[in-house]
């Protein structure tokens, strides 16, 4: 069985002071221990956001550069990452894929970069409203996990992010039949491109306006593994979705 993930994807959001608040409360709450639960506060407060969260919750940056080191402005690297302690990126979030424009092969390169270096990935793929009304959804998500393979074998330490444009920050958040289908697409992508093993063990999460009240119903359904939250992340009720099996 899956081991349930859930992630908190902070954007560019909160404060020295507030991000060390949202971390007491996550360290302090009663949590479901069979939940993985991963965060990850913008890059300027990841060394803080290490030194106060407590094992084993784990954290996240939610970028990094595919470069060692060198002349790269405003970059960090997987290396620099690990030299922080940070066990995990996202990479290929719909913010940066449509606001800094970044293409399916500079993700796929960034996740190669990750893994080699030991990095797991939580790599986000998602269609657009548009896409969705041209019945192009599996098709644009299942292309966005193809230029990862074509650079990747190994999928172990990779958890897929299943988040539709047009549920992201909207409170219009995929019915569990909608989610439910694009996940078990996912999967069986997993099963034809990469191998069986690599389906039946891949967590496939959910991103899209979760919340304390959808996602009891949302992790019922057999190929949700967890969820990746935006808003809810910044707030108590993330503790109710760490526990949505309770
Ligand atoms: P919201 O939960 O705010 O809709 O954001 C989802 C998301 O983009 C997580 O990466």
């Amino acid at each position: 069985p899956r081991q349930f993930f859930v992630g908190g994807n902070f954007k560019m959001n909160g404060s020295a002071e507030t991000i060390k608040k949202i971390i007491e409360h996550i360290n302090d709450a009663e949590k479901d221990p069979k939940t993985e639960v991963v965060i990850a506060p913008p890059a300027l407060y990841l060394l803080l956001a290490r030194e106060h969260l407590k094992a084993p919750l784990e954290i996240a940056a939610q970028n990094v550069f595919d470069k060692p080191n060198g002349a790269f402005t405003g970059e960090i690297s997987v290396d620099q990452l690990k030299d922080a302690n940070i066990t995990w990126t996202l990479l290929g979030h719909s913010e940066r894929r449509v606001v800094l424009q970044e293409d399916d092969a500079f993700v796929a390169s960034k996740t190669k970069a990750a893994l080699d270096g030991g990095i797991g990935v939580i790599f986000c793929c998602g269609e657009s409203l548009e896409q969705r009304e041209n019945n192009d959804t599996v098709k644009v998500v299942t292309s966005q996990l193809k230029a990862v393979k074509e650079k990747v074998s190994d999928w172990s330490k990779i958890v897929v992010a299943y988040e539709p444009i047009w549920a992201i920050g909207t409170g219009k958040v995929a019915s569990t039949e909608q989610a439910q289908e694009v996940h078990k697409a996912i999967r069986e992508w997993l099963k034809n491109e990469v191998s069986e093993k690599a389906a039946e063990e891949t967590r496939i999460i959910y991103g899209g306006s979760v919340s304390e009240k959808n996602c009891k119903d949302l992790c019922k359904q057999p190929d949700i593994d967890g969820f990746l939250v935006g808003g809810a992340s910044l707030k108590p009720a993330f503790v109710d979705i760490i526990n949505s099996h309770l």
